[in-house]
């Protein structure tokens, strides 16, 4: 509950005029509750209205996306790009292709990017877009048909200067292909206008690592630093098998963790004996199948249907790296039951608001998505200076980078909660280090 009256002034607005957008509400309410200590110290935020600018973007765009499927057939998406914020730096964040998207998912991604890019130390703005087209069971026509539709619509609106999108939960390389093909031929111009780009048309090495091994690397920061403990010898579980849960489960393996299930949205596998990532690598990229197929090829693993009884495997360390409120109460008094140590969110608010409450009661370690998970977008601003540098970087050498950031985001954090006079509470600390320096900027921009 917030107690600051202006806080609760401006979360009570913001509830008015979005009622029915209870992801974007449920972002706002958790960054508006970590701001409090840092609010009453600021009176000039208020006076200048930092947050009620805050939690309205600054553009929101939506836009019909109209296709053709193999047998002739017409359809109709919609399509978002919501610029929530570029005080320091352009426009920067994912498409996300899912039947799921509306424009609370699009405003709540959008807003958590602003703080989470800000912590990178990158000059990059905060805004999300994607559609509610599902490129499940697609052909690859039907997504480059589908893309490029998007495209023509969004190009008159994003530039390697102004706005800067890149993949999400169903875009991966394939659609950043197409949609970048169809920003060059409409424009003529072949800029670095979106990031996890092909390696030979200016992506950057560890791209596609980045999320899942910053992830990584933040956590066995916090557990050396608050626990004096490591990844290894842990047994871990990973939700997901997208993106970021496989190159996180490549991570924990090479830091000695066990990575012993993984899931999609029909179900969990559960292999007791340590995850085969060649064989979740086999199916999800190459086959791009259901990880179902997983316990039909490695004897001894098992298939669940349904995927939120993942969290009722005993483990020490748990990612959820799926989608959001996958992780509610009753699975964090699950793991807490089983002995979890910590917790870190590869996904974008994958855990509720009562679960983080639990796992912060309980003295769990706990590590946001804003902070955990920005070495995607991190590295997408390495690529970002290597298209602007006409220069590609060796892997080790982004790799590096992104450690460093990562080590750098959880001190950021660390130190915030810290100076708040809540040691230990990242969430706290996230926000308040991402907010600063926004808010900072906005201060000095004049009004907008
Ligand atoms: P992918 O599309 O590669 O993978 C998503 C995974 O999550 C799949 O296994 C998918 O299963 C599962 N999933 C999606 N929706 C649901 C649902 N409603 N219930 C259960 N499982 C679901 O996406 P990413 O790995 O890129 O993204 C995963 C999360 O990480 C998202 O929250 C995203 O916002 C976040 N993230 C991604 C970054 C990146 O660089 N890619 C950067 C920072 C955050 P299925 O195939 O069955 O749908």
């Amino acid at each position: 509950m917030l107690q600051n009256s202006y806080l609760k002034e401006v979360f009570q607005d913001t509830v008015a005029r979005n009622s029915d957008q209870t992801e974007f509400l449920q972002a706002v309410l958790e960054v508006f509750e970590s701001l409090e200590p840092y609010i009453a110290r600021h009176p000039e935020l208020q006076a200048n209205a930092i947050m009620e600018r805050l939690v309205e973007p600054e553009r929101m765009l939506t836009f019909r996306v109209t296709w053709e499927d193999d047998n002739g057939k017409i359809h109709v998406n919609r399509g978002y790009r919501c610029q929530f914020n570029s005080a320091i730096g352009p426009y920067k964040g994912g498409l996300r292709f899912h039947p799921s998207v509306n424009a609370s998912i699009i405003k709540f991604l959008g807003f958590e990017q602003i703080f989470k890019n800000s912590l990178t130390g990158l000059p990059l703005g905060g805004a999300k877009g994607g559609s509610n087209f599902d490129p499940k069971g697609k052909s690859d026509g039907e997504v480059m048909r589908f893309c490029q539709s998007f495209m023509t619509e969004l190009q008159r609106h994003i530039g390697s200067n102004c706005d800067v999108p890149a993949g999400d939960i169903g875009v991966g390389g394939r659609e950043i292909g197409y949609l970048f093909g169809q920003y060059k031929r409409l424009c003529n111009r072949f800029t670095g206008v979106l990031t996890g780009k092909g390696l030979v048309f200016g992506g950057s090495l560890a791209r596609t690592e980045a999320t899942g091994y910053g992830l990584l690397y933040f956590t066995e920061e916090m557990l050396r630093c608050l626990r004096q403990d490591s990844v290894a010898g842990k047994t871990i579980v990973v939700s997901g098998s997208g993106n970021v849960a496989i190159y996180a489960v490549e991570k924990a393996t090479q830091l000695g963790g066990k990575v012993v299930a993984m899931s999609d949205s029909q179900g969990y596998i559960w292999d007791e004996d340590g995850i085969k990532l060649n064989v979740v690598k086999q199916i999800k990229e190459v086959e791009r199948g259901r990880i179902r197929e997983y316990a039909k090829r490695v004897p001894g693993s098992r298939f669940v249907d349904g995927c939120r009884g993942i969290w009722r495997i005993p483990c020490q360390i748990a990612l959820p790296c799926a989608t959001q409120n996958e992780l509610d109460l009753e699975s964090a008094r699950m793991l807490v039951k089983n002995g979890v140590i910590a917790v870190a969110e590869g996904a974008n608010m994958p855990s509720t608001a009562e679960a983080v409450a639990f796992f912060q009661a309980n003295n769990i370690l706990f590590a946001p998505a804003k902070a955990a998970n920005a070495g995607g977008v991190a590295t997408s601003g390495l690529e970002m200076s290597q298209n602007s540098m006409r220069s590609s970087w060796e892997f080790d050498e982004v790799d590096d980078k992104l450690r460093h950031i990562m080590v750098n985001i959880f001190h950021q954090a660390d130190d915030a909660a810290k100076e708040c006079g809540h040691p230990g509470d990242l969430v706290m600390g996230a926000n308040v280090a991402g907010f600063k320096k926004v808010s900072t900027a906005m201060l000095s921009e004049g009004l907008f």
